[in-house]
């Protein structure tokens, strides 16, 4: 009898070498003759060869069917059943993104006029090295005549190229082990070895494996999915190890690196990437790749800039010219002119700086400059999150949303696997703080498996803990696996949608019991797990005295609460201009929420939006929350504003909003914060720069815009130097005595800031006045309209006079220059 398990491709990327070699390992385990029918592209193949697998060209959610005929028939489709629902779609993790964000090259490398070689970057970083070209050898540079013993010399090639892979195996960290093991399936696939075997009576090893490898290719290059075709290259790749096993006298090596390099080459495989001497290897330019191609995944754990480029740079005279590649703006530049060769040294000084900087805060909490303490936690919702969060300076995990784990999927997670996801956050976050929220499920994030009805008004519905009773297997398993992964680390629950004292109640009643059940289980847990509650229904504000007595912590979700306190749908387009929290109404509940907590001895954080929102962060710091918790890349930048705070004027400022009556006066309030306030935070320390060296201006705009973002002042230092160049296009900033002001108004500076850089030796400003030594840049914020007039007129009208110019030119201590330009505002 023939059995037919029906299933949809829930892997996003198809099923490419990785998932393949995973499902013929399963489906090898069977006597019975499996087949995979993919109906969409009307393929089929052998499921027991992961070539074949590969070659149905099986794409995301394409309707499939395994057939299964033969003695074990029925136990290979139940074992097959359980393994397509549940285990399948995991075994491809989703790779890092790059983002795609447009980069406008500055001016500062734009007006050195050296040639640059443009390209897409996909692994970050800036770099410089000697260029190594390497010659791409095809499996066709091998062709040659049949001789005798040819099936002993491809079965001696074949044994040999296996044996090295395991053995690279045992070596290799997660990623490189993942790849291999792709290609060992691959390798030893029986269709393959079947057809090169058969074309050995009338060939060569060399043609055999060409003819035998190219139909393959062939094959994945007619697929839709990109991944699919990328899996060519990792085809020529074997077939190319192969032809080098078979003929070793006919080596065509990779070009040994000696020195710092970069390799350029048409198309690099896997392997040929493995064999490069990593402690040379600096950065990679390859004409074809893509995001998800092996090599570049290789790149990637390997932390290798690499760029990918249709025009590969030129050969020149010179054997390995020097070259710089930055993958921050996508470009190389081999043997750049002197002045790009010093944006490229400066540029890569700036991202060592930077780099630096960011660990002032990883691993440490963050102190405003009166000696307030507030905690700067991550928002995640997947585990591989939980160590770039704690590499971004995150304290600990303020929120991870838990339902991805049971979105996209036919059935819920079972118990185990949520139990090893969250064992492994625990492990990744160490002795971290994560706060796992249980599922906010339902509503308007629905779940096939869970069939319930739609809603006419999915935000007021049946969602998150309003329908844990109903599915309270489903809840049951959730806190068992918590429970069970907290011994890993400092695991903390939530629960979210709470409105009543009798859900808290009901909550810890299901807690109690699944503690007791694991206890009789002899499980071991984390008896003193925290619990707490997210408030962000209104209704929680005004019992929240009851509430504290009760749980452990809160933590305030200010996207609904926002939503649910002023009746703003936080998704509708049309009425988005309305919803916004710095309104009295939302102060005054945080307010409340806040001291009523702390009354009765409650943590409190804040979890939603706001909490990464920087004209928020001086009241939400005046609220006296214990926690913030954003985003990633929101981290760095609100920890570097943090410090530079005061606490006590952001309570004042908090507590006058909290009187104000209407949005308007609040903005007033924000703008006119006291004139200290804004001293402190629009001169900072960190950017005078007290007797550097600058070889031009373009040198010195593009230093002093990459300090801006050091410090988190931009996050956008490119746009911000081409704001500064657009102004000194008009005129030149140099007003005479030696000074510069360079200035724009630009929406791409975050906090409006005085820089200030006294020079060593005086640099030629492109302008009438000649040479300058002394240079302020003002960078304003372009709602600081008002500001920048002021402060510029000032600042030219004090530069006038001698005394201020000399107190300039001789003051010692940064301490000194801060009074000094602070007299710009009296
Ligand atoms: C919130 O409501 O503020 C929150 C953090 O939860 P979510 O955005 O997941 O609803
Ligand atoms: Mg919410």
């Amino acid at each position: 009898m023939q059995y037919e398990l029906n299933f949809q491709c829930a892997l996003p990327n198809g099923i490419h070498a990785r998932p393949a070699s995973q499902l013929e390992e399963k489906c090898r385990q069977f006597v019975s003759q499996i087949t995979l029918m993919n109906h969409r592209s009307a393929k089929s193949g052998d499921a027991k060869s992961s070539l074949d697998l590969i070659g149905t060209d099986t794409n995301y959610q394409d309707e499939c069917s395994l057939y299964i005929k033969g003695d074990d028939a029925r136990q290979a489709f139940e074992s097959l059943q359980l393994y397509i629902n549940n285990e399948f779609h995991l075994c491809d993790e989703p790779l890092a993104q790059v983002e795609e964000k447009q980069v406008c090259i500055p001016k500062s490398l734009l007006n050195h006029n050296t040639e640059l070689v443009y390209g897409k970057p996909l692994v970050a970083g800036i770099v410089k090295g000697r260029l190594y070209k390497s010659d791409s050898v095809t499996l066709q540079s091998y062709a040659t005549d049949i001789q005798e013993n040819e099936t002993v010399r491809f079965s001696n090639a074949h044994a040999s190229v296996v044996e090295n892979i395991k053995a690279r195996l045992n070596s290799a960290k997660k990623q490189e082990a993942e790849i291999l093991n792709s290609h060992l399936s691959m390798l030893t696939d029986n269709n393959l070895i079947a057809s090169i075997t058969k074309l050995l009576t009338y060939n060569s090893t060399a043609n055999a494996v060409t003819l035998a490898v190219d139909e393959y290719i062939e094959k994945f290059n007619c697929s839709r999915s990109e991944y699919i075709r990328e899996r060519v290259v990792d085809l020529r790749d074997l077939g190319l190890q192969l032809l080098s096993a078979a003929y070793p006298a006919a080596q065509y090596e990779m070009a040994t690196l000696v020195e710092d390099s970069i390799v350029i080459a048409e198309e690099m495989t896997p392997s040929q990437f493995l064999k490069l001497d990593k402690s040379h290897l600096k950065g990679l330019v390859l004409g074809k790749a893509s995001h998800t191609s092996h090599t570049i995944i290789l790149a990637r754990s390997f932390n290798i800039p690499t760029l990918v480029s249709d025009a590969l740079p030129a050969v020149t005279d010179i054997e390995h010219p020097l070259a710089y590649l930055d993958c921050q703006l996508g470009v190389i530049a081999v043997q750049p002119n002197e002045g790009a060769a010093c944006y490229f040294e400066r540029a890569m000084q700036l991202a060592k700086q930077s780099k630096n900087c960011q660990q002032v805060y990883v691993g440490k909490s963050v102190t405003t400059m009166d000696g307030h303490k507030i905690e700067v936690a991550a928002n995640i919702s997947h585990p591989i999150e939980v160590a770039g969060a704690l590499d971004s300076g995150a304290d600990g995990v303020g929120l991870f949303r838990t339902e991805m784990a049971y979105m996209d999927r036919e059935l819920a997670p079972t118990e185990e696997e949520l139990y090893e996801y969250y064992r492994d956050a625990l492990i990744a976050g160490k002795e971290n703080s994560i706060t796992f929220r249980t599922i906010d499920i339902g509503g308007d994030k629905p779940l096939p498996y869970l069939n319930l009805p739609p809603e006419n008004n999915p935000f007021l519905g049946y969602r998150a803990v309003r329908i844990y009773p109903q599915f309270i297997t489903l809840f049951h398993h959730q806190l068992r696996a918590l429970l069970r992964a907290s011994v890993y680390g400092n695991a903390r629950i939530m629960i979210p949608m709470i409105n009543s004292i009798e859900e808290i109640r009901w909550i810890k009643a299901e807690l109690a019991k699944v503690k007791e059940q694991l206890k009789q289980e002899g499980i071991p847990f984390s008896a003193n797990i925290k619990l707490g509650i997210m408030v962000e229904i209104p209704s929680t504000v005004f019992i929240l005295d009851h509430i504290c007595k009760e749980i452990d912590f809160i933590s305030i979700g200010s996207n609904d609460m926002t939503q649910y306190l002023l009746a703003i749908d936080r998704d509708n387009q049309s009425i988005s201009h309305l919803y916004n929290s710095l309104v009295p109404s939302f102060l005054r509940m945080l307010e409340q929420v806040i001291s009523t907590a702390h009354q009765h001895r409650c943590w409190v954080g804040l979890c939603g939006e706001l909490a990464s929102d920087h004209r928020a962060l001086p009241f939400l710091l005046g609220s006296g929350l214990d926690e913030l918790s954003m985003n990633n890349p929101a981290i760095l930048a609100t920890k570097s504003r943090l410090a530079g705070m005061s606490y006590q004027q952001c309570r004042e400022l908090f507590l006058k909003a909290c009187q104000c009556s209407t949005k308007a006066e609040i903005n007033k309030l924000f703008h006119d914060m006291p004139l200290n306030t804004q001293e402190k935070t629009i001169i900072s320390y960190e950017c005078i720069l007290l007797d550097v060296e600058f070889v031009s201006k373009e040198d010195a705009i593009q230093a002093m815009v990459g300090n801006l973002g050091i410090i988190g002042r931009t996050d956008n230092i490119f746009a911000l130097e081409n704001d500064i160049w657009a102004r000194e296009a008009v005129l030149a900033t140099d007003l005479g005595f030696g000074f510069a002001i360079p200035h724009t108004k630009s929406e791409h500076i975050q906090y409006s800031t005085i820089s200030m850089a006294r020079l060593t030796k005086p640099i030629h400003w492109q302008g009438d006045s000649g040479m300058v030594n002394f240079i302020i840049m003002l960078t304003l914020n372009s709602k600081d309209s008002a500001q920048h007039m002021k402060i510029f007129s000032s600042l030219a009208r004090k530069l006038i006079h001698k005394e201020f110019r000399d107190q300039l030119h001789t003051t010692q201590c940064r301490d000194d220059i801060i009074e000094l330009l602070s007299t710009l505002f009296k």
